[in-house]
């Protein structure tokens, strides 16, 4: 299908490809991987979207219906796995390291699997309030879910850009006490303001 743009998100990975990934990217990527939007056009075998809907698309390129992705395993997806470059699941906006598959910093990107890939979401409240699962928030949730947080226990987060932030945010969420660290004042202070008990801010 095709997107039309109306957010898309920058991300810390994306400097990896000014930095240690430059070799990869070639004159005419696109990059972008946290993008939403609305549905401009949907090929004639997608059922589960239409033209206006609206969409966040998954950073991580999966069909949904092969043998990894039905054991969860998303970014191992077995029909969109870069082997040339001996890489899981394609991304978008990534480089030939990931199948250099356009990404979403574009007016209008096309999405494979509309069936199974894109994240339905209401029309009404502003972007913001659903951009982050593209990435973010379950980038976040992943690695929280990761760190095994005993019931009641507590977690230190080293870092608190966007998902250090959205860690300490779902940690807090799930009831562990949570230990920032950061260097920079404002990336404190914002998680300072959460400190006390409050649950987590609607963005
Ligand atoms: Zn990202
Ligand atoms: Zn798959």
């Amino acid at each position: 299908m095709i997107v039309k743009i109306t957010t898309s998100g920058l991300c810390g990975s994306d400097l990896h490809l000014y930095e240690v990934l430059g070799p990869f990217l070639d004159e005419g990527d696109i990059l972008g991987h946290e993008p939403m939007g609305v549905v401009e056009e949907a090929g004639s075998e997608v059922t589960e979207v239409a033209p206006g809907d609206r969409v966040v698309i998954p950073f991580n390129i999966s069909c949904g219906t092969c043998f990894m992705c039905s054991q969860g395993l998303h970014s191992q997806c077995e029909t969109t796995q870069v082997h040339a470059q001996g890489m899981g699941a394609s991304l978008f906006g990534f480089t030939k390291l990931y199948g250099q598959v356009p990404g979403g910093q574009a007016e209008y990107l096309w999405v494979p699997f509309g069936n199974t890939l894109p994240i339905k979401v209401p029309h009404g409240p502003a972007d913001q309030r659903f951009v982050y699962l593209s990435d973010v928030l379950p980038t976040s949730w992943q690695a929280v879910q990761y760190a095994d947080i005993p019931p009641g226990g507590s977690v230190v987060v080293i870092g608190l850009g966007p998902i250090g932030d959205m860690c300490a945010r779902i940690a807090k969420h799930l009831g562990a006490s949570v230990i920032g660290v950061d260097l920079v004042p404002e990336r404190l202070e914002r998680a300072r303001a959460r400190r006390d008990g409050a649950r987590p801010q609607r963005a």
